[in-house]
Formats: C-alpha cells, sequence, structure tokens
C-alpha cells in the first residue's frame, strides 16, 4: 500500500547531515550517467511570474524511480504561504505502482543548501569563514544551517532587500547561530571580505559585482532559475571557477551562464564540471587558493527523488506515515 507523508513526517525523519551524504551520492551518481532525467519542463502559469516544473527522474542502483512537482508563486508571499510549494510522488519501479507521495516544499528547501553544503564542502577555502547571504527567506535561512555544518563559521552577514525581513531572519536564526550574526544595507557589506558567499534571492538582474569578491571566495549561487534571470554580473562569472548541478540543465535555464555566454563574454566551456564529475576526481576542483570558485545550483529532479527515497525508507522502518488506496 501507497503511503502519504506531509511535511511534519518528512521533518522528522530526515536531518540536513543525513541529506548532505545522500546528495554527494546523488549528484556523482547522475555525473556517472546512472540517472535518467530530463531537463524539466517548466510552465509558465499566466503572466504573473509564476511558474509549475515538472521533474521526473529515474536512478538505477538502487533504482528509485519518482517525480517532482513544483511551483514557483512570488506573490503567496503576501498571502502568508511559501514562494515555493511542492510534491513528490515516489513510484515502485518493479510495478510501476505508486509507493509514496509526499510533501516536497521542505525537501526542496533542505536538498537545496544540502547541495551547497557538498558543493563547500569541496571547493570552499578550510578555515574559519565569514559567510555572506543575500536573501532572507526560505533558502537563506537552510543554508546558514547546511553551511555551518561543512564550515566552522567566524560570523555572518545577511542582505535582503526588505529591512525587515533581513531583521527577523537575524532574530530568528540568532538563536541557532553560533557566531555573531548581523544584517547590513547593501548587499557589498555583507559580499566584501566574506570567504563564503551564498546567494538565495528572486532577483531577476545581478546584485553582486565581481569586484567586490575576494580572492580565494567561494559561491553558492541558488536563486535565478530562469534563462532571463541573474544574480552575478558576467565579471564574476567569467573570473570564476565555475560547477554546475547539470551542464545541460545550466546551459537551457542558468540566466548567470545563458546571459554571458549569449552575449559572448564566455563559451560554454566556461563551465569546470559538474559537482558530481568533481567529487568523482574527474575534473579537478579549486586549483589555486586564490581562485573564486562558483557553484551554479539549479536544483535537479535526482536529488529530489534520493532525498525522498530516504524519506520513504525511514517511514517504512518506523511506521509512519497514513496508508492510501488509489
Ligand atoms: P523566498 O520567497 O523564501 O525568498 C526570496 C528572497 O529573495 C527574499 O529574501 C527576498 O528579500 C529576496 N528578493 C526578492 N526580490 C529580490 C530582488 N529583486 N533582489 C534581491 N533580493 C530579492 O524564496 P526561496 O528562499 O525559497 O528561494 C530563493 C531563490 O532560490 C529563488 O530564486 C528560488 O527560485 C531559488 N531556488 C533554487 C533552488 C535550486 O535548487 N537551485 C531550489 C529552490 C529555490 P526580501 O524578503 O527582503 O524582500
Amino acid at each position: 500500500m501507497a503511503i502519504a507523508l506531509t511535511e511534519a513526517d518528512v521533518r522528522a525523519l530526515v536531518s540536513m547531515d543525513e541529506l548532505i551524504d545522500v546528495m554527494q551520492e546523488a549528484l556523482a551518481a547522475f555525473s556517472a550517467g546512472e540517472v535518467v532525467q530530463p531537463v524539466r519542463h517548466v510552465l509558465e502559469v499566466g503572466a504573473r511570474n509564476r511558474f509549475l516544473g515538472v521533474m521526473p527522474a529515474y536512478l538505477a542502483h538502487p533504482p528509485v524511480l519518482g517525480a517532482k512537482l513544483v511551483t514557483v508563486f512570488p506573490d503567496n508571499l503576501a498571502r502568508g504561504l511559501p514562494s515555493h510549494l511542492a510534491t513528490i510522488v515516489l513510484i515502485d519501479p518493479e510495478t510501476g505502482a505508486v509507493a509514496a507521495i509526499m510533501d516536497g516544499r521542505y525537501l526542496t528547501e533542505a536538498r537545496t543548501a544540502a547541495v551547497s553544503a557538498v558543493s563547500a564542502k569541496h571547493l570552499a577555502a578550510t578555515g574559519p569563514a565569514t559567510l555572506a547571504i543575500l536573501g532572507s527567506g526560505v533558502q537563506a535561512r537552510s543554508h546558514l544551517d547546511a553551511l555551518g555544518r561543512v564550515r566552522e563559521l567566524a560570523d555572518v552577514r545577511v542582505w535582503s532587500p526588505t529591512p525587515a525581513n533581513r531583521a527577523k531572519f537575524v532574530e530568528d536564526m540568532a538563536a541557532r547561530c553560533p557566531v555573531p550574526i548581523r544584517t547590513v544595507e547593501h548587499p557589498e557589506d555583507a559580499v566584501r571580505g566574506a570567504t563564503l558567499i551564498a546567494l538565495a534571492t528572486a532577483a531577476a538582474e545581478p546584485i553582486v559585482s565581481a569586484g567586490w569578491v575576494a580572492p580565494g571566495a567561494h559561491i553558492c549561487a541558488v536563486g535565478a532559475c530562469r534563462p532571463d534571470q541573474r544574480e552575478m554580473d558576467g565579471d564574476l562569472v567569467a573570473r570564476a571557477r565555475v560547477f554546475v548541478d547539470s551542464r545541460a540543465g545550466a546551459l537551457a535555464e542558468a540566466g548567470d551562464l545563458v546571459i554571458p555566454i549569449r552575449e559572448g563574454r564566455i563559451g560554454a566551456d566556461h563551465v569546470a564540471g559538474e559537482l558530481g564529475e568533481m567529487i568523482a576526481g574527474r575534473v579537478p576542483g579549486r586549483t589555486s587558493a586564490d581562485q573564486i570558485t562558483l557553484f551554479k545550483s539549479l536544483g535537479m529532479a535526482v536529488e529530489d527523488v534520493a532525498a525522498a527515497a530516504l524519506v520513504h525508507r525511514r517511514a517504512c522502518e518506523k511506521g509512519l506515515g497514513r496508508g492510501v488506496v488509489f
């Protein structure tokens, strides 16, 4: 019988540390060609910047099959709802029957930050990090948690455009953050001197300039998931050693790469590799201490179904979830 799992169930069943390990395995499997996964379909829903993403994946070893439906409705925030909502369906790869249907909102929040943490684990300088977070929403929060698990933090600076929202971020996160955390009034004040930078905004135009970023910094750029959106100026992308989750996805969907390529500033070969290739040792990671490394994230279906498979396994072990007959 299939089971249904709520957001509360999902939260109770997996930890960020486990997700970081599972994401590392999923990224490596993807880049080793063990995953069947098309570039996601994105449907525009009306004319108000609303999207529905359809994200299926099949992972051969161990066999996992499923799909995520994710919506991005920015005007949800005014209704007190998250801008990103999602549902994941896991399918038994032997029979094609539904095995589980679960909330995907929290898994999207957590797996995205877990993947960024994998990038930081391999690419960020070691030693205490000054962390700049641009954005104060869902991803900003999960990135503070996840990045703090792979690098010791020295201090944290947070910027987002709405002063009340960045102040609320610090108010909410201070108790959970073992180091000083403060807001700043301009993105430059956050980024200058930072060794680890998380870009987690809904910006459509660049909010970070190359001249602000210190040599040796590592950037996790998770916003700007459409080909006409970007968070970084072209100079910064051109200066950095660039990694992506999926080359095919990045070259189709990431405005931070697509736009400078179209402008002739960089070629597609500016992408040094996929994170999975770097994890497997097929592509070198950081090649000098002064290099700026950049992970441009778009999110992949295999991350969602691998995370959901872990949740499902745990739910079965613990007898959690409501049985559903379709
Ligand atoms: P939220 O809606 O929770 O937060 C959005 C944040 O963006 C807020 O902090 C907001 O600041 C800020 N923001 C809005 N407009 C602008 C602007 N024009 N310039 C700068 N900042 C702006 O979204 P999430 O945290 O869930 O997602 C953040 C980004 O990450 C989105 O682009 C989302 O699509 C992307 N994402 C990427 C994933 C991936 O796998 N790569 C997965 C999930 C999300 P304020 O509140 O101060 O106005």
